[in-house]
């Protein structure tokens, strides 16, 4: 599943695609039928996202809300886009450029009152940080009230949205924190560093396409686990401490730690 840096750059893409421009909608698949013909022939205001929801908005009353989910993704053409595929939900089309979205968990329009309700259930997003509740505080009021693992807590969109299953290994490593303490229980300062680390190696996701958490990314890498820390390395060694890396299953996804590095605060 795509984490919040692959959605905060199809928000800047489109923005910079499709917002002002008039665009045909329509939906190959039919699926979207209708809501593809509410916005057909409109000029798109804005698009943002939130962790892993995107929101354009249409009309000041209509928003197109998508969640891509395990299987969603989306295909952009410059020139000469191909025929859509069956399963496309929805195809949009300016002068310049043509995308198609297919397999999305979610693609519906919304009004402002199920926007807000759909922002107020998710946490703050680290690539938000700053602007409005999106902050450090407010993460930890919502874990405090999770009793939760802290590796399944960093998971839950409701308490920190964007983060998927690399950067929640990633990040637990990189706080040293073990990912079976209760989410209740984690020292202030460790929270503080987790929120921190997640605001900083999203934007590096963003900057650079890809999960990066290493200092010194090998320059051609064979294998996405070289830029990365405990994620399917289970079959290296540690890189701080040389000890051997667990792997175990943790809010039903894989997870993978290093026990000698990660302890409970
Ligand atoms: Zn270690």
């Amino acid at each position: 599943m795509p984490e919040g840096h692959t959605i905060y750059r199809y928000a800047r893409r489109h923005r910079d695609l499709l917002v002002g421009r008039e665009i045909i909608a329509k939906s190959p698949q039919g699926r979207f039928r209708g809501g593809a013909a509410r916005i057909s022939g409109r000029p798109l205001l804005g698009v943002d996202s939130h962790g892993k929801h995107l929101f354009y908005r249409w009309h000041r009353t209509e928003t197109l809300h998508i969640h891509l989910g395990l299987y969603g993704r989306f295909r952009t053409f410059k020139s000469d886009p191909p025929a859509p595929t069956q399963g496309t939900r929805l195809s949009l089309h300016t002068d310049e450029v043509t995308i198609y979205l297919a397999g999305p968990t979610v693609c519906e329009l919304i009004v402002p009152s199920q926007e807000d309700a759909i922002r107020a259930r998710l946490g703050p997003d680290p690539l938000q940080a700053g602007i409005d509740g999106n902050t450090v505080a407010e993460f930890a009021t919502r874990l405090e009230r999770r009793r939760i693992p802290i590796g399944a807590a960093i998971l839950d969109q409701s308490v920190i949205a964007g983060i998927g299953n690399i950067y929640r290994a990633e990040l637990l490593f990189l706080v040293g924190l073990d990912p079976a303490q209760p989410a209740n229980e984690v020292a202030p300062d460790k929270v503080e560093e987790i929120w921190d680390k997640s605001v900083y190696l999203l934007q590096r996701g963003v900057d650079e396409g890809e999960i990066t958490t290493v200092a010194r990314p090998p320059r051609a890498s064979r294998d996405k686990t070289d830029r990365l820390y405990v994620y399917q390395r289970e079959r290296f060694s540690c890189r701080h401490c040389g000890g051997p890396i667990s792997t175990g299953e943790m809010a039903n996804r894989s997870i993978w730690w290093c026990s000698s590095c990660q302890t409970r605060t």
